[in-house]
């Protein structure tokens, strides 16, 4: 007779959004690259708050339609600005 059998551990930590396979270094810059893409800019050009990230690295404004190409998760207005 085999004791102490059956002592399954279903390790369910699951982050949603990213699996297991993932370490928690990538988990935590995910975290810093959702905060930085929900972050309210402004537009360099007119000043709205509405600048926002239509494809990867692509920024556009809906009011004044400035269009600019800048980093994947975040855009260097001060820089656009000087
Ligand atoms: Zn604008």
């Amino acid at each position: 007779m085999v004791s102490g059998a059956g002592k399954r551990r279903k390790g369910s930590t699951t982050l949603k959004g990213l699996g297991i396979k993932y370490g928690a270094t990538v988990r935590k810059r995910y975290g810093k690259v959702h905060r930085t893409l929900h972050k309210k800019r402004r537009c360099p050009s007119c000043g709205s708050l509405r600048f926002s990230r239509i494809a990867s690295g692509i920024w556009l404004c809906p009011k004044c339609e400035f269009k600019v190409a800048s980093g994947a998760y975040d855009v260097d207005t001060e820089k656009l600005q000087s």
